[in-house]
């Protein structure tokens, strides 16, 4: 273990003995292991994605209350410009790879994941995100295809994973498929409740849970998706709480990157400002309970988007996109928690993954 981890803990375990009047043996119990883990993935969310939130927000963004803050360079092994898939195989499995693969190196060999490397030594783990739950980024923490439309491949792989948490959209790759297979009994019989009605008291820690609440991607926000992310990140974190131990949980907002393909900054910033809301939810716990490494990124920039002038304004804003695909400016990491100095500088997406890994007792 980190020596600075260590001494962060004896710290910790001083500062609660002397500060807390009401015991509280939940807490003590997780600074014992490893640090949780919550990584927040904005898809598609660079630097002025996220400065929407400061302009565009009716509160201050939660993105304020990070100190420790970073640069990533997200290009892919052959491609100056990354997709989802290689972006997120770089930064769940720590190697950069070719666009549109999921789960395996630039030779096309299986390599391990956070979820996977997590889980051998006794993690909790937990995917949720706003778009199908096969789709590529939260697929990167799970499954290993060599195309990220393999989503009928991708969905068998996630029922036959280690996670013990998830929630998205995506019922269309689990039933009525093409192929007959029904996946929703196979999840059941591997101990998961689906779409169960539950709150904080009633969760069962003995069950796994799955939400699978669209038939492809959720809503997006102008369509009334509602509280989803921060309410079931808040579940998911309930239910780690329950289960007592370390936990990794991996959020992703989805649909800032389709907002921004499409052009639409009206969509896109109602998507940021959801997922600065999630973010918000996330350093709640982190910030009350300690022991927990926040880190908030994206995978790539979308649209090339920029706060511009309103022709030559320079009192209002015009957002404005430069492009419909990805762009390749560096993207912005945020950090919190045991370790968080670990993410300041600037180096490379796959980076992250070995960054995770040495907090954590690997
Ligand atoms: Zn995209």
């Amino acid at each position: 273990m980190n020596q600075l981890f260590k001494i962060f803990i004896i710290v910790l375990l001083t500062f609660s003995m002397v500060t807390s009047c009401v015991s509280n043996h939940q807490e003590a119990k997780v600074v014992e292991g490893n640090p949780n883990v919550i990584l927040l993935i904005g898809d598609g969310m660079g630097l002025s994605q996220v400065s929407a939130a400061y302009y565009y927000g009716k509160n201050e963004p939660n993105f304020n209350r990070f100190k420790e803050i970073g640069l990533i360079n997200t290009s892919s092994v052959k491609h100056k410009i990354t997709d989802s898939g290689a972006a997120a195989t770089a930064l769940a499995c720590g190697e950069k790879t070719y666009n549109g693969v999921i789960g395996l190196d630039k030779d096309s060999t299986e390599i391990p994941n956070l979820v996977e490397e997590l889980s051998l030594i006794g993690f909790s783990t937990g995917v949720i995100s706003t778009s199908s739950i096969t789709h590529a980024t939260p697929a990167g923490f799970y499954s290993h295809v060599w195309n990220r439309g393999m989503q009928y491949e991708i969905a068998e792989q996630l029922v036959n994973s280690e996670l013990d948490f998830f929630a998205g959209g995506g019922t269309k790759w689990f039933m009525d498929r093409e192929d007959g297979k029904l996946l929703i009994p196979e999840l059941e019989k591997n101990n998961f409740l689906i779409n169960s009605d539950i709150t904080a008291s009633t969760l069962d820690p003995n069950y796994k849970y799955a939400y699978l609440l669209a038939k492809d991607g959720m809503p997006s926000m102008l369509d009334d998706r509602g509280a989803f992310l921060p309410d079931y990140t808040k579940l998911a974190l309930d239910y780690f709480t329950k289960r007592g131990g370390s936990f990794f949980l991996m959020v992703e907002g989805s649909q800032i990157d389709w907002a921004a393909h499409d052009n639409n900054s009206d969509y896109m910033i109602a998507e940021v400002l959801d997922f600065d809301k999630t973010v918000g939810v996330v350093m709640d716990y982190a910030e009350l309970k300690g022991n927990t490494l926040v880190i908030v990124l994206a995978d790539h920039e979308t649209g090339g988007f920029a706060l511009g002038t309103n022709d030559g304004d320079y009192s209002t804003i015009k957002p404005v996109f430069a492009t419909y695909g990805h762009s390749t400016t560096l993207v912005p990491v945020f950090a919190y928690g045991p370790g968080a100095e670990n993410f300041k500088g600037v180096y490379d997406n796959n980076d992250i993954f070995h960054k995770i890994l040495s907090l954590t007792g690997n």
